[in-house]
This record gives structure tokens, C-alpha cells and sequence, in this order.
């Protein structure tokens, strides 16, 4: 009976009894870790839940410990031990720890840690299912290379942060880096102040902070209160439990706060964080949720007891033994339940568990998180073998898109002095802040603080350097603030090209504009001495005296043609002999001539013809006199200017002959894109650009002074040649625009706000303000409207296009006299016929003879009875 007894309980113990999970927790200033024994319970119900009914069901055996008692912290293990355990979860602290471990490690008996612990060696009993202290100290490096933190500064709490930060530490060996090394508070004082009051004053603006999560908190309040939490900071938490931190005071500071964490899926270990919730409710009335790492651990390291039991159970009389402290037994599957626990490979809340070949968890994924308006978001992952792999998954696109909202956003702008977009306000009274400023860029961006609510900090940039880049590929000027985080809107004559867009963001043009030419106004041109040919061009000279020649010789050859022109010489005589014609070739041209001076002749026409002609022509004189006289009026009165040159082609062609010397402003959007371009002229620009930096003046309002004094052409984009033409009235603009471009404001790469600020300025432009604004700073404000725009409009010689009707008509007349002369004719020659009885070929034929008979300006009268008059005729015609 009594060996019955024996084997029933021996077969409770190892047959179908439950297996005893141990914990060993401390009290934390007297209180009990509630939230490890509710992680622990938690594992335990649920995966006892998920165990079939004929499977061995887990029990925990949880003791508390004071903190720092070894002592105390061996006897429980012991007592722990008398109760059979298959494994024993281990405290926090680490003397605890160390004395629960020289127990287990006796007795065989796996001992669960699930914190950092850089002394954990293989051998010994211990499982730590913490990531392994190298790999993260790696991790920690990473992200100091990709971020590329040249100078940071390094906040720690205890001793076994320099331990974590070795591989950081390393790195004040390399002279490239300026790394500074802060101990937060020896003497547990709860105050930062003095530390972060140095960081302040420096010039230092990245962070590197390694503490304990309960000190976090109030690290971060305080550096808030020093000025500390802006854009301008960079911080990274290496504490994996930030997630547990609430930043509601810190989200709307723009402070870059990067972290990293191994519970994958904060937001999905919803359930566990509930149940630890759940736990404390009931012990304390209030209720804390937070899942932390260790208690993620523990979560894991009961599964992972879990999976290992369950391979062990086919091995023959396997089963947990209850041991004696006072004994030197140990349980003689303790090795190999430890060694079978470190091959397991499983999904837990801490991603994939999987230990090395020598035991560590070093291979393991981590959560990058970023601090956002939403708080700490998934911005990337990192592992062992890739690095960080930054795909800023958190980052709602859809918000980007949009763009962010800027209200009550500080921007600090910064802006030049470069008329007129920025200039000194002219007051009587000491100003301050903002109102020492007005112009037209001050005038935008109050328009837009207005409309998007922002607030904003002007600051000046005194070198009027907009921002070029280097040959080192640095960015100079405004640019290069930017890029430094000094500011975060730049806005002035910041033109837009792919060289700086590749570098910054622009918002969408609010002006544009293309590069011309600034010169003198054309000075008056020395009185010519044919001037009084002026008022008409060549060809128009050159119509009227082949005009002139056609005319004479018509009114020669029709002349003579015409019947009418035949006169009695004596009119007293009835009957003359022969008839004389007034139209020499001399006479002809006496005429015209007559005409043309408007002096009029003694010869005037008498047949139809002749008159028409005449009249044509006095007719086509009378309108060229009218014209040459207005004409000629208008190139009296207008100065005749002497372009030097005309356009960009002419003025590199004539540079040199004319000595005209000619630049732009040094390294500006004007200089590179003669710099850039593939047009040939352009480059012989640049090139002389580049061989006269004599010719290039450091800003454009010197290259205006230049060339209201000499000889200067000042390569300028039309913005500002409106400006100054305005106000220098000796200046004028030359030629067509090179380009056609836009000024933006610039803001840093990838900035969330510009969308938001693009569409503001296109919104000012469509309501019109935007060109209210110009108005009134290049025409009302700052001596604008001084040059009254000049009719200059300079008085053209009449061409031919300008008179060709007038010619059209007089050649017209001649046409229409040349057609009456030949009507006349045949009716007089048929009438003469008729009369004399000569027959009309005859008579044609005398009338011919005679008319080609140009020595001869008299011809006879034939007359008489029809046969005689033949005969008469034939006998002449001998
Ligand atoms: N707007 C130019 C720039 O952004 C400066 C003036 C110029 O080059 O003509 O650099």
C-alpha cells in the first residue's frame, strides 16, 4: 500500500502533473513588479488555453524579492526549486539576478533573463532572450553613420550605459568626429538643467540619449523647458520602451526624436497590453497600460518553455524534479532542456526569437519610430545584416500630399536686402523684430502668415547672397542655411533652376521673368548731312525717279500719239499746212520737272491723254509732298538715338569695337545659366564672364551703378531692370528676354509645407494682391513712376510699303491715258480718212510715218477730193 501511495504521487509529479513555471520578481521601492507577474499570467493562461485537455497545463510559482537582496534572492530560488520548477524567470536587478543564477547553475535548472546584460556568458544556465548587447551597440552605430552625426552629444545615466555605447564610444578615436560625453544626473537629483543648459549654449544640435525609461520622461520636460525641443534638435532614444512615453507635449515641437523598438507591432500586442492593464487595475485602483519590453520577454519566454516542452515530452521519463538546496542533486534533464530551448525558432512579441550557435539572440529585427503628430510612427526597420532600411512606412502620404497645416507654425525666413524685395524701414523711432523690415518679399509673407496662420522671425542675410554651390558640392548663401537647418523659408530674387531644385524645394513661382540687358539710353546721333533724305527710305526715292522717267517719256510718246496734241501753229491761218506738237522730250521733262517741284510750266496739255497723265502725276506729287513735309517734320523733331547695339548677338559682336564692357552679378542664377547653356553665343558670354571677373559685380544695384556711369551692360533678370529703369532714367532695357524662369520661396528638401504654401501664393495671385504688390513696390513705393515712360518712338523714313498706292494709281493713269490716247487716235485717223478720201490704212500708215519721225515735232495736213488726195498722198508718201 505504501508503494502504491508512492507511485500515484510519483505519477502525479511526472506523469500527467502540471509543470511549474518559477518567477523571481523584485519589489521596486517597496512595491511588487505587478506588471512582470501579470506578463507572466498572462503567458501562462494563454497559452494553457490553447493546450489540448490530455496535455501537461502550465502553473507559475511566483515569489517576490526585495531589490539588492541576494540573500533573500537565494532562498527563494531554493524555495522555488522544493516546488519542482522546469524554469525560473528571473529579476531585474542584477545582484538578484547573479545569486538566483549560481543556484540554478548548480542545480541545473534554466534561468530566463530578459533584460540587457552584457556580462551573460554561454555555459552557464542562463537564457537571455534580450537582444545581445553587441549587435544593438552596432545598431546604435548605425544609425549615428546614416544619419551622418559628425558632433553629438552623448546623455547617460549609469555606468552600464558606457557599456551599451561602446561601439560609440570607439568612435572618439576618429578625429572626423566631435563627440561629447555627458553622465545625466550621479546623484539622482532629478535636475538635467545644468547639463542641457550647456547643450544649449552650444552649437551642438544632435543627441544621443541612453537612460532608463523611468528617467526619460522628465529628461525630455526639462530639455523642453531649456529650449531644447525644436526643429533644430536631433534626438535619438536608444531605450527600446518609448513607445510607453506619451509625447502629447513634445508632438507639435518639430523636434526630429527617433527611436528604435523590438515589440513589433506596438499597436497589435493591443491584447497583451490589455491584460497587463487589467492586472494592475486590480491590484492598484488605478490603471497603468504599458507593454514593456521585459514583460514582452517574459510573454516570449513562457512560449518558449512551452515549445521546448513539447519536444521533450516523447523523451523516456522525462519529467521536473523537486530539488533540495541542501542536497548537491540537480535535475538531470536540466542541460538538455536548455540546450533544446536555444534551438527554437518562433514568432513572439518581439518579432522572431531565434538564438545563435552560441546562444543569443543577436539576430533580431527593430522598429525604427519617429515622433510625428500622431506620436512615435513606424518610419523604418532595422536589422543586423541590412542596417536600417528607412521606408518611412508611418508617414501618411495622403497628409504629404496635401501638405501640412501651418498654423501656428514659427518660421524663422530669411531674407536680403536686395531691392526691392527687402529693405531697411526708414523710421524716426527705434524698430524692432520684424518691423525693421518692409519690401515686397516682407509684404508675401505676411500675406501668407495671414492666410495659412503661421507665425514668423525675419533674418537677414547681409551679403545678399542668394546661394550658389561650390565645387565641393557645398551650398553657399541662403541655400546653404537652409540645408543647415539655420532657417527654414528663404525669400528674395531666389530664382528657380534645376540646380537648386535638386538641392531645396521651391514652392510655385510667385513672379516671372527672364534674363536682358541693362544699358545707357542711346545718346543723339551726330545731324547727318544728306538728312533731308531722310524722311523717305531708299526704294521710295528710287519709285519716284523711275516714276518721274515713265512719266516724262509718256507724256513724249503719247504726246506725239495724240491727235489733240497736233496744233496749227498759226492760228490765223484756217488751214495750215502742216501741225506742230508742243511735247519735246525736253518739253516732257520740263513738265514732270514742274510738277514735281510744284512750280507748275509754260506747257500745259490739251488732249485727254496728256492730261490724264499729267494729272496722275501731280496727283502722286501732291501726296509725296504732303508725306516727305510730315515727315520730314517728325525726323526734326525726334532725336535720332545711336544704339550701340541692339541685342544680346550685337552687343557680343560689337563689345570690343565699341568698348562696351558687359556682366552680370558673381555666381548668381544669371552667371549659371551662361554658365550652363549649350548656345554658342551664350557661351562666348560665360566665357568672357570668366576671363573679366573685373566685369562682374558682386551685386546687380553695383552692376547699375556701373552702367549708369560707363560704359556697361549689366546681364540682368527684367525684375529688376523694371525696377531701375523706373528710378534711373539715363537706363533702358535692350533686347528680347534669354530665358523665361520664376522666383520662388525656398524651403529644405521634402519640406511638409510646401504644398500648402504653393497653393497659398497661387490663391494671392488669382485674387490679384500678388500684382497689387508689385505695383506698389516698382511703381509707387522707393522713388518708383520717376522716368515718365518717353514716346520713343523714333520717326521712320517712308518706305515703299507706306506709299505704294499712290504709285499704284498714277502707273494706273498712265495705263488708262496710254488706252484714251489709242481711242483718240483711231477715231481720228478714221475721221481724217473720211475727209480727205484717203483710204484709212493709208492714213494710218502717213500717220505712223510721221509719229516714229522723232527728229520731227511737225508733220503735214493731208487734204482734198478723194483721188487727188490719194494721189496727193501717194506722192508725199514718195
Ligand atoms: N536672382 C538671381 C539668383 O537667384 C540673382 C540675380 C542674378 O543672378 O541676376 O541668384
Amino acid at each position: 500500500m505504501k508503494y502504491l501511495v508512492f507511485f500515484i504521487y510519483l505519477c502525479l509529479e511526472k506523469c500527467i502533473g502540471d509543470i511549474i513555471v518559477g518567477a523571481l520578481f523584485d519589489k521596486h521601492r517597496g512595491k511588487i513588479d505587478t506588471h512582470s507577474i501579470a506578463a507572466l499570467k498572462y503567458a501562462v493562461e494563454s497559452i494553457n488555453n490553447e493546450t489540448a485537455e490530455n496535455e501537461p497545463k502550465l502553473v507559475y510559482k511566483i515569489m517576490n524579492i526585495e531589490e539588492n537582496n541576494p540573500f533573500q534572492a537565494m532562498k527563494k530560488t531554493c524555495e522555488l526549486l522544493e516546488e519542482g520548477v522546469i524554469a525560473i524567470f528571473g529579476p531585474q536587478n542584477l545582484k538578484n539576478f547573479e545569486a538566483i543564477q549560481s543556484v540554478c547553475d548548480a542545480k541545473e535548472i534554466p534561468v530566463i533573463q530578459t533584460r540587457w546584460n552584457a556580462k551573460s556568458r554561454r555555459g552557464s544556465t542562463v537564457i537571455n532572450n534580450y537582444p545581445h548587447p553587441d549587435v544593438l551597440s552596432k545598431a546604435y552605430l548605425d544609425f549615428i553613420k546614416v544619419w551622418n552625426w559628425k558632433r553629438f552629444i552623448v546623455l547617460y545615466d549609469n555606468d552600464e550605459s558606457l557599456l551599451r555605447l561602446k561601439e560609440i564610444l570607439k568612435l572618439t578615436l576618429d578625429r572626423s568626429y566631435t563627440i561629447i560625453i555627458r553622465r545625466l544626473d550621479q546623484y539622482n537629483t532629478g535636475i538635467y538643467r545644468t547639463i542641457l543648459r550647456e547643450i544649449a549654449d552650444s552649437d551642438l544640435t544632435n543627441i544621443f540619449i541612453d537612460t532608463r525609461i523611468d528617467l526619460l520622461q522628465e529628461l525630455l520636460q526639462q530639455s523642453q523647458q531649456m529650449g531644447l525641443m525644436n526643429k533644430r534638435y536631433n534626438y535619438f532614444i536608444n531605450n527600446l520602451d518609448t513607445h510607453i512615453l506619451d509625447f502629447w507635449n513634445l508632438k507639435y515641437s518639430q523636434t526630429n526624436i527617433t527611436s528604435i523598438r523590438i515589440i513589433n507591432n506596438v499597436r497589435n500586442s493591443k491584447e497583451a497590453t490589455e491584460a497587463l492593464c487589467v492586472k494592475v487595475e486590480e491590484d492598484e485602483l488605478y490603471s497603468e497600460c504599458y507593454l514593456r519590453t521585459a514583460y514582452s520577454l517574459i510573454i516570449d519566454g513562457v512560449m518558449m518553455i512551452q515549445k521546448t516542452i513539447k519536444d521533450m515530452k516523447d523523451v523516456p521519463n522525462f519529467g521536473t524534479k523537486k530539488l533540495s538546496c541542501s542536497s548537491t542533486d540537480s535535475w538531470e534533464y536540466g542541460l538538455s532542456f536548455m540546450n533544446l530551448m536555444r534551438t527554437k525558432s518562433f514568432e513572439g512579441m518581439t518579432g522572431f526569437n531565434k538564438f545563435d550557435n552560441a546562444g543569443y539572440r543577436s539576430a533580431f529585427l527593430m522598429e525604427v519610430v519617429e515622433l510625428q503628430e500622431t506620436g512615435m510612427i513606424k518610419v523604418g526597420t532595422w536589422t543586423a545584416g541590412g542596417g536600417y532600411n528607412l521606408a518611412r512606412m508611418g508617414i501618411n502620404t495622403s497628409t504629404t500630399d496635401q501638405g501640412e497645416s501651418l498654423a501656428n507654425m514659427n518660421f524663422t525666413v530669411q531674407i536680403t536686402l536686395t531691392k526691392p524685395f527687402g529693405f531697411l524701414t526708414e523710421s524716426p523711432n527705434i524698430l524692432v523684430g520684424n518691423e525693421r523690415y518692409e519690401g515686397f518679399a516682407i509684404d508675401l509673407i505676411k500675406a501668407l502668415a495671414e492666410m495659412e496662420h503661421f507665425n514668423y522671425t525675419f533674418v537677414l542675410r547681409e551679403d545678399n547672397d542668394n546661394g550658389s554651390k561650390d565645387s565641393s558640392g557645398r551650398w553657399s548663401g541662403m541655400l546653404g542655411e537652409l540645408i543647415n537647418k539655420t532657417t527654414d523659408l528663404a525669400i528674395t530674387d531666389l530664382t528657380i533652376n534645376s540646380q537648386r531644385a535638386e538641392a531645396v524645394d521651391f514652392t510655385s513661382p510667385f513672379m516671372n521673368l527672364g534674363i536682358a540687358i541693362l544699358f545707357q539710353k542711346p545718346k543723339e546721333a551726330e545731324p547727318n548731312f544728306f538728312s533731308f533724305a531722310d524722311p523717305f527710305a531708299f526704294d521710295t526715292w528710287a519709285g519716284l525717279f523711275v516714276t518721274f522717267l515713265v512719266v516724262s517719256f509718256s507724256m513724249y510718246f503719247l504726246g506725239r500719239l495724240s491727235p489733240s496734241e497736233w496744233t496749227n501753229p498759226y492760228p490765223c491761218i484756217q488751214e495750215p499746212e502742216y501741225l506742230i506738237n508742243q511735247f519735246t522730250l525736253a518739253n516732257s521733262f520740263w513738265f514732270s520737272t514742274g510738277c514735281l517741284m510744284q512750280q507748275g510750266s509754260e506747257i500745259a496739255p490739251i488732249a485727254t491723254a496728256t492730261r490724264m497723265i499729267g494729272t496722275m502725276w501731280m496727283f502722286l506729287i501732291l501726296i509725296l509732298v504732303a508725306s516727305y513735309t510730315a515727315n520730314l517734320a517728325a525726323f526734326l523733331a525726334t532725336e535720332n538715338p545711336e544704339k550701340l547695339f541692339t541685342d544680346v548677338t550685337s552687343l557680343v559682336e560689337n563689345a570690343d569695337s565699341k568698348n562696351i564692357r558687359y556682366g552680370a552679378k558673381k555666381n548668381g542664377a544669371t552667371y549659371n545659366f551662361f554658365k550652363h547653356s549649350k548656345n554658342p553665343t551664350y557661351q562666348k558670354i560665360f566665357e568672357h564672364m570668366r576671363s573679366h571677373p573685373e566685369d562682374m559685380v558682386k551685386e546687380n544695384s553695383d552692376g547699375v551703378k556701373l552702367a549708369m556711369e560707363t560704359q556697361y551692360a549689366l546681364f540682368m533678370e527684367n525684375t529688376g531692370i523694371d525696377y531701375e529703369i523706373q528710378r534711373h532714367c539715363n537706363l533702358v532695357m535692350y533686347g528680347d528676354l534669354l530665358d523665361n524662369k520664376g522666383y520662388g520661396i525656398a524651403m529644405r528638401k521634402h519640406s511638409p509645407y510646401r504644398s500648402r504654401l504653393s497653393s497659398a501664393i497661387l490663391k494671392l495671385q488669382s485674387t490679384g494682391l500678388m500684382d497689387n504688390l508689385k505695383r506698389k513696390w516698382w511703381q509707387e513705393k522707393r522713388g518708383g513712376g520717376q522716368c515718365v515712360a518717353e514716346d520713343t518712338q523714333a520717326a521712320t523714313p517712308l518706305g515703299m510699303k507706306n506709299v505704294e498706292g499712290v504709285f499704284v494709281v498714277t502707273i494706273e493713269g498712265l495705263a488708262i491715258g496710254l488706252s484714251i490716247v489709242l481711242i483718240e487716235k483711231y477715231i481720228n485717223i478714221s475721221r481724217m480718212s473720211k475727209q480727205s478720201g484717203i483710204s484709212f490704212w493709208n492714213m494710218l500708215k502717213h500717220e505712223m510715218k510721221c509719229y516714229v519721225d522723232f527728229e520731227n515735232m511737225s508733220k503735214p495736213v493731208l487734204r482734198g477730193a478723194e483721188e487727188e488726195n490719194e494721189e496727193e498722198y501717194q506722192e508725199y508718201s514718195k
